[in-house]
């Protein structure tokens, strides 16, 4: 899991979207690890390779983009929640049931191994697989892991028919500012888009933006449907709806984007604060979920073993391994079990129900579970 891979990163000096040239730095977290390396447990952390890390701000187009380009290829982790399961299904009849949809429908996906697969349940409702233009063009979190999204959206805009809808899922910019989530920026993820930044782009590529909704997964996500279409073309109002909601977080401006900067201080001050606190009390905190987001957050907060010696995760393949960057070792989830924590954090925040459950139904009784973001606060009292 630790794949050998070039450090040929090159700094990004013109928007990934509209080609601006202009583009201003908004937040710089220093040389961080690889979001999917789990190096073997006892390792040196001072040899895990680490790449520059920061957010540009496009004064053009308003998109938000990563300084630099990421190492890859990126390893896909094991990721399918049951909540990811279930939202296939959700956004299937969701699909089916739009009137911008026809029934019959060809479907072409264009899928992520984080987001998981739709194409699955978009069939058993009625749409056909096909490998030329299709009705439906369904981009499931594939889009944000493209290195050059004006290319990666001119792939999906060549493969729509005439009268076709382009469907897109991304995690939200809006849910990512306001809800201080510092952790889901990171390599592999090179755009973090708001409607405003993707009307922008759809409208280069001749497509109008008619409808979006927002799905309460992965810690916020955003649904857009676009087709071709001109100033004529009408609109679902949810899309002017939120448009106004992301004018009024800022998210049109350099300045709001700057807020989620800020926003990193701040999560890195109560966390450690928090840990620092609990250890001086006597109170053991032992972390659970070792995704992709987990090898940002401790790399931007400077968590390490002192104050979280282990986090527990379900994948056998991290287990007996370490986060990269830090000496925090992967355990099996038994192995929580067997320390008897006071508290547990969890990392995977966005699915904090599904592990609370799950780690209840463990055995976990006595322990609270805790989640960091947007500040640090209990998710479940132990008894
Ligand atoms: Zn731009």
């Amino acid at each position: 899991m630790s794949a050998p891979r070039g450090d040929a990163v090159r700094e990004v000096t013109r928007c990934r979207s509209c080609r601006c040239a202009r583009l201003v730095t908004i937040l710089d977290l220093g040389d961080l690890p690889a979001c999917d390396d789990f190096p073997p447990s006892g390792s040196d952390p001072a040899g895990d390779g680490r790449w520059p890390l920061g957010l540009r701000w496009c004064p053009q187009c308003t998109l938000v983009q990563l300084s630099h380009t990421s190492p890859g290829p990126e390893t896909p982790l094991a990721t399918t929640s049951r909540t990811a399961g279930a939202h296939a299904v959700h956004m299937a009849a969701a699909l089916r049931d739009s009137p911008e949809t026809k029934g019959g429908a060809t479907l072409r996906e264009f899928g992520s191994a984080h987001g998981g697969h739709w194409a699955d349940e978009l069939e058993r409702v009625g749409f056909t697989a096909t490998e030329a233009v299709a009705d439906l063009v369904v981009d499931n979190h594939g889009l944000i892991h493209a290195e050059d999204l004006d290319a990666a959206l001119a792939e999906r805009v060549e493969a729509l028919a005439d009268d076709g809808v382009l469907a897109i899922e991304f995690h939200h910019a809006l849910a990512q500012v306001t809800g201080h989530q510092v952790d889901t920026i990171r390599h592999g993820h090179p755009v973090y888009l708001s409607l405003t930044a993707w009307q922008h782009a759809c409208a280069r590529h001749g497509l109008v933006v008619v409808d979006a909704w927002p799905e309460p997964v992965y810690g916020g996500c955003l649904v857009v449907l676009a087709r071709r279409g001109d100033e004529g073309t009408v609109r679902a109002p949810s899309v002017d709806a939120v448009l106004a909601q992301e004018h009024a977080a800022g998210l049109d401006r350099e300045e709001g984007y700057r807020r989620w900067g800020a926003a990193v201080t701040g999560v890195r001050r109560t966390v450690l604060d928090h840990l620092a606190a609990a250890r001086a009390a006597g109170r053991s905190v032992l972390g659970y979920g070792a995704g992709s987001k987990a090898v940002t957050f401790l790399g931007v907060t400077g968590v390490d073993a002192s104050l979280l010696p282990v986090v527990a995760d379900a994948s056998p393949d991290k287990q007996g391994r370490r986060i990269a960057g830090t000496s925090i070792e992967v355990v099996a989830p038994q192995d929580l079990l067997a320390h008897d924590p006071d508290e547990v954090l969890l990392l995977t925040w966005d699915i904090a129900p599904e592990v609370t459950e799950q780690l209840r139904a463990a055995g976990l009784t006595r322990a609270d579970l805790s989640v960091a973001l947007p500040e640090v606060h209990l998710v479940s009292v132990g008894g």
